[in-house]
């Protein structure tokens, strides 16, 4: 592959990628690719879309200069304020996008998948606000776990369907949400909710979410930082405030869930310690053992907590166009108590673990200046902190 902007004809970037899904969902792959590739030159789609992103997600998001925190750690750092956006992460960039691309397909009901609550909230918002049907899948352990969420989703109008099978939670999600798919492609759009699956949805989902760092280079005008930091676990976040600053000779890092430490297995960094493999439609490194059988990842941040990866990424790492790193569950919620003290902004703990990178890199990244992705607010992590914590006064 040439063209480092587009996957290839078989939705591969590199050696990683494709469209690996049952037969029955092929079709609607290549129409969904088709769909997509005319509504992102379509004039009309484009303003529908950046004007709902303007006027519904609040954007674009500022670019703040954390002065404070820059201090205290030695460095300049800007911070992207993706947690500003209405539903408080980047999530809904792309279900506005994929919502608006249903509708414009004549799909009048969505799916999704969720773990923790999040994309399904994502989800069901964009099909409130564009009239569209919207059931969620989502493991009845994690509709305990997460409850708060599931209450969300109804009062916008989304049933969120239980499931019982396996143990109850996003990978078994993700099982039903693709058999629910393959029985109802007709009527129903499946919004994967980040930069995984079979093709086009790891590039349609870059597309979708790529405004983040093209705002970034607007905002940054002739400043040029060092680095482009941002947290990894499907990868959307990351992929989309990398993308737009591919060649530009910034160092890009992408950090993932190191959880209880790699040694303990207990973690969710498929990049930095998986092998290649297909998980969820997509030939991308994953966490397997020999026989194949995927591991369950491990992280304090739910949206961290996937054994795979998108396939770009994969790219990236092998092409050297990014790195990626890795935090553990302790120094993510320490930095998400920094960035609450010096800042007055309370991170999501996926977006903790980006803060937490530099924190660690203080020495090393002494002098430079560092943009970080905060792909969320942490009014949801709020209660498992506090259950965590044994600092004096919480
Ligand atoms: C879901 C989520 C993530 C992880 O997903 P990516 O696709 O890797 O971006 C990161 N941050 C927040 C706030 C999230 O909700």
């Amino acid at each position: 592959m040439t063209d480092i902007t587009m996957p290839d004809r078989s939705g591969r970037f590199g050696d990683f990628g494709g469209r690996y899904a049952p037969e029955t969902l092929m079709t609607a792959l290549a129409e969904l690719e088709e769909a997509f590739a005319e509504a992102w030159v379509d004039p009309l789609f484009l303003s529908e879309y950046h004007r709902l992103l303007r006027e519904f997600v609040g954007r674009p998001s500022p670019l703040y200069e954390a002065n404070r925190l820059s201090e205290h750690l030695g460095m300049r750092i800007l911070l992207k304020r993706e947690d500003l956006n209405h539903t408080g992460a980047h999530k809904i960039n792309n279900t506005i996008g994929q919502g608006l691309l249903a509708r414009r397909m004549g799909k009048e009901r969505i799916i999704a998948e969720t773990g923790a609550g999040q994309h399904g909230v994502a989800s069901a918002t964009a099909a409130a606000a564009l009239g569209l049907e919207c059931q969620v899948y989502m493991g009845a352990k994690d509709m305990e776990r997460q409850s708060l969420n599931v209450v969300r989703m109804q009062l916008l109008g989304t049933e969120v369907i239980p499931v019982t099978s396996g143990a109850g939670t996003l990978k078994d999600a993700v099982s039903e949400a693709m058999r629910d798919w393959v029985g109802s492609v007709e009527t129903t759009h499946y919004i994967i909710g980040s930069v995984v699956g079979p093709h086009p949805f790891p590039l349609m989902v870059r597309e979708f979410q790529k405004v983040i760092g093209e705002e970034v280079a607007d905002q940054l005008g002739d400043l040029r930082p060092d680095l482009i930091v941002a947290c990894v676990g499907g990868g959307s976040n990351a992929m989309g405030i990398f993308f737009p600053f591919l060649e530009a000779g910034i160092e890009l890092v992408g950090v993932e869930a190191a959880g209880e430490g790699i040694e303990s297995g207990k973690h969710g960094a498929s990049l930095g310690h998986g092998t290649p493999g297909v998980l969820h439609g997509a030939r991308t490194y994953m966490l397997q053992d020999d026989q194949g059988q995927v591991h369950e990842a491990h992280s304090i941040s739910a949206g961290l907590d996937y054994p795979g990866v998108g396939p770009e990424h994969a790219y990236f790492q092998d092409s050297g166009l990014a790195r990626y790193e890795s935090v553990s569950d302790t120094e993510a919620v320490e930095a998400f108590h920094l960035l609450s003290r010096t800042e007055g902004i309370i991170p999501a703990l996926e977006s903790a673990h980006a803060i937490a990178w530099l924190q660690r890199e203080a020495a090393s990244l002494a002098g430079k200046t560092v943009v970080v992705n905060l792909s969320g607010r942490g009014d949801k992590d709020v209660q498992q902190v506090i259950n965590l914590s044994t600092e004096p006064g919480l």
